[in-house]
């Protein structure tokens, strides 16, 4: 660390806190982006209209700000899809197969460039989806070459700064910073994508000078990875980047304070490389990472701005105002000679817009939420109280008495539900028997084939279906002809299972519009928004439930349907749930008790429909948990404490059955390797899991890891409408037969079917099952 101010670090500044933003949600109050994105791409829409669309946000969005309060406005925050992706574009990062770079702002062809990089088109593959760290937020992969060049390529971020300009509003521009943007990207190669980082720098610098060519003072580089485990050459990139940037913008940056934002958890070991970069303010999440307040005051060179990020930019709890404000006034009574910015954790991407847009009437649980607008709100108040304005001071105390209001609400808490989980023992967390005396009683019970067919769960979700829950939701269906009508589906989808010969049969999950949702609804503890919708990717947005208080399940919440299908057939029919863990993920949680705890609650829950399910005579349910991985923790040293909760909490709602009820859970991917030993610890008799896009490394994986249950690899890709060959469904399943032998491998899909149609559906299936009888009639003959 640098002992004398560094020189480009203006010390002295009056320690006045400023209130900044890190980014905004760009989908708008009513998805006024995704309605527009929607009709462009149908061809509804003109480029120039969606533009239109797209600057009016925008304008809101930073007059919004202005209003409450907000020092630090951000611009570049904006995307038509995704930022990664405009990232990507910005520096000249386009794959050959859609054509040369090219720059967004520059009207033309450039618009369905950038949305066939998102999306794909004319058999043009669209770049890779995935997670955005551990938000449910999905970003598109930079495909680099291994020689990769870059060159600032697409100005759209400048032009979102001269809009801002001329709506009078001087913006702070957000960039990906560029260590992160290598981490997030892939090499085509599979090569370390760190090599190509000196290519990348004089791109960035580029950018950067044309940024404060501008005349922006300050300009925020996102840098997320600094809060993840970083490999040497890493480190080393981050120490050299900077110092780089600084070097090669030189004069320009000379005039603009340079931030670079942290976030999702704490600095943790990059803490004293992230204080020594030569930066002027550095962002810090206190709300992943409280601790670290004390560590980064001490370690940070008085003359480097610090920005806290003190209110949660990734759940809706409104924050205890008072209780931060006795913290800061504590920490940085004094000041800071390089002064305090008070922000939101992270981006408030993450966060439904707008509380006030809720059309419920739930006021007691409103006054426990803070959607983004009222983070802004939040963030102005308290810098307003921290710099001696009395009225704001005496206004934190308002969201104290919310949240004591929240604590003693009898809605919370339940206290027949906090000793149950309490009273869970070892026991409770086990099967009654191994798997191997549980296989034989469960194939004694299902008279199974070797190979057995099923599926994942869901049918095809028609418009006809929906449609009908759309009209029961609106009141203009009663409950009867909506039965009537789910019934005839439901009859429907069980008849063409046994046409098609599948083994194992499911009712096809017509009632549901939500794997997560649908439990919501009917667990007490739960409750669900009107607008509370957030960007998942592109257009795509989810409403997640808000978990607030002690889960209790009042009544079965999947008997009647899973009795009904199973009244119709023969044939074993598999009862269909959510798993805790995926429930948990997938919903705004409480962070008033650690998440084992609510996850535990859960699990009790479930536990006790599985019990219903097998007393109603369900020979198998199935307990999805698609999201066990995407819970897992970003630094290696969290992950064995979320693992173990997390499979403890799978195997408390599962193991109350008898040894001939078979459990089956289901993940939606297939990359296992740093949660093989978790999986096999579920214990589930029988795994389903996607395997076709990416089978060969999935295989080895379960045969090295010596995966001991059932599993069910799946044999065809249903992200895709196209119906495989049946030479291709026999070749997956011959290698997988060969990698994990025939004896204890199920035949099905890689996922549930809802988003497929009936006619590839029905003739995939076909295909499907036509695989297994042919590898049984092999194996056969050959005498196994
Ligand atoms: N049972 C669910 C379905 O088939 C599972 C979905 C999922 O894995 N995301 O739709
Ligand atoms: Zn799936």
């Amino acid at each position: 660390m640098p002992s004398s101010p560094l020189p480009h670090a203006r010390p002295g500044r009056t320690p006045r806190t400023t209130a900044a933003n890190l980014g905004y949600p760009r989908i708008g109050r009513d998805r006024e982006l995704k309605w527009a994105l929607e009709k462009y791409w149908r061809g509804d829409l003109s480029a120039p209209e969606l533009g239109v669309t797209a600057a009016e946000l925008r304008a809101a969005n930073w007059q919004l700000q202005r209003a409450l309060g907000i020092d630090h406005i951000p611009s570049g925050d904006f995307s038509l899809y995704d930022q990664v992706l405009d990232t990507a574009v910005t520096l000249g990062a386009v794959p050959g197969r859609f054509g040369p770079p090219f720059d967004l702002s520059s009207g033309g062809d450039a618009l369905a460039r950038y949305f066939a990089m998102a999306r794909g088109s004319h058999g043009v593959a669209a770049l890779e989806l995935t997670k955005w760290f551990d938000a449910n937020y999905h970003y598109l992969v930079p495909e680099l070459a291994p020689d990769q060049s870059f060159r600032y390529a697409s100005r759209s971020t400048a032009a979102m700064v001269a809009e801002a300009h001329a709506l009078g509003i001087a913006t702070r521009p957000v960039v990906i910073g560029p260590l992160t943007f290598l981490r997030l990207a892939k090499r085509t190669d599979g090569g370390p994508t760190i090599e190509l980082l000196d290519a990348l720098l004089p791109a960035y610098a580029d950018w950067l000078a044309d940024l404060v060519a501008l005349g922006v003072t300050e300009l925020q580089l996102d840098e997320p990875a600094l809060v993840l485990d970083l490999s040497a050459a890493e480190v080393h990139g981050y120490h050299r980047a900077y110092e780089v940037l600084r070097a090669a913008a030189g004069d320009a940056l000379a005039d603009a304070r340079l931030s670079v934002a942290t976030y999702f958890g704490g600095l943790g070991d990059n803490l004293a490389l992230a204080t020594a970069l030569p930066v002027d303010v550095l962002h810090v999440d206190l709300v992943r990472a409280p601790d670290q307040l004390a560590d980064v005051l001490a370690a940070a060179p008085e003359s480097m701005g610090l920005s806290l990020g003190v209110v949660d930019g990734r759940n809706i709890w409104r924050t205890d105002l008072a209780a931060i404000y006795d913290r800061l006034a504590a920490a940085i009574g004094a000041g800071h000679p390089g002064g305090i910015q008070l922000a939101p954790s992270c981006s408030l991407l993450h966060l439904p817009v707008d509380l006030t847009r809720e059309t419920g009437d739930d006021h007691e649980l409103a006054s426990w939420l803070a959607f983004a607008v009222q983070r802004l709100e939040e963030v102005a108040l308290l810098s307003r109280a921290l710099n001696g304005d009395t009225e704001a001071q005496l206004g934190l105390a308002v969201s104290t008495a919310a949240l004591a209001a929240r604590r003693r609400s009898p809605r919370v808490s339940r206290p027949e539900v906090q000793r149950r989980v309490r009273d869970v023992g070892a026991s409770a967390l086990r099967r009654k028997a191994g798997y191997a005396e549980r296989v034989a009683e469960q194939q004694q019970r299902l008279g199974l084939p070797l190979l057995p067919t099923t599926t994942i769960g869901s049918f095809p979700q028609t418009a006809e279906v929906r449609r009908l829950r759309a009209a029961f939701r609106r009141g203009e269906l009663d409950t009867k002809d909506y039965r009537t009508a789910l019934e005839a589906a439901t009859l429907d989808c069980v008849r063409r299972q046994e046409r098609l010969g599948l083994d194992v049969l499911v009712h096809g999950e017509f009632e549901r519009t939500d794997m997560v949702e649908y439990f919501g609804d009917q667990l007490d503890g739960f409750t669900t928004t009107s607008h509370g919708w957030v960007q998942s990717y592109g257009s795509r947005c989810v409403k997640p439930p808000v978990l607030f208080g002690d889960v209790a399940r009042p009544k079965s919440m999947t008997l009647e349907w899973s009795r009904f299908a199973a009244g119709l057939s023969e044939r074993p029919m598999k009862g269909m749930l959510t798993g805790p863990v995926t429930i948990l993920q997938w919903s705004f949680v409480r962070d008033d008790q650690p998440e084992s705890t609510t996850g535990f609650q859960v699990a009790l829950a479930l536990r006790d429909e599985v019990l219903d399910l097998e007393r109603a005579g369900l020979p198998i349910v199935q307990v999805d948990e698609p999201a066990l991985r995407e819970g897992l923790p970003l630094r290696r040293s969290d992950r064995e404490a979320y693992l173990t909760w997390a499979t403890e909490a799978f195997r408390l709602a599962v193991s109350g059955v008898r040894n001939d009820t078979q459990i089956h859970t289901h993940m939606c991917y297939a990359e296992f390797g740093d949660v093989m030993a978790a999986i096999v610890s579920l214990d589930a008799d029988v795994i389903s899991m996607e395997a076709s896009r990416s089978g060969a490394g999935l295989l080895s994986e379960l045969s090295e890891a010596g995966y001991p249950n059932d599993v069910g690899p799946g044999v065809w890709d249903i992200h895709s409408p196209r119906v495989p060959s049946a030479a291709e469904v026999d070749a997956l399943l011959a290698d997988a037969i060969a990698a994990l032998g025939a004896e204890r491998l199920w035949v099905n899909p890689d996922c549930g079917l809802k988003t497929r149609g009936w006619p590839e559906v029905e003739a995939s299936l076909a295909e499907l099952v036509g695989a297994a009888a042919r590898a049984r009639a092999a194996l056969t003959s050959v005498g196994r």
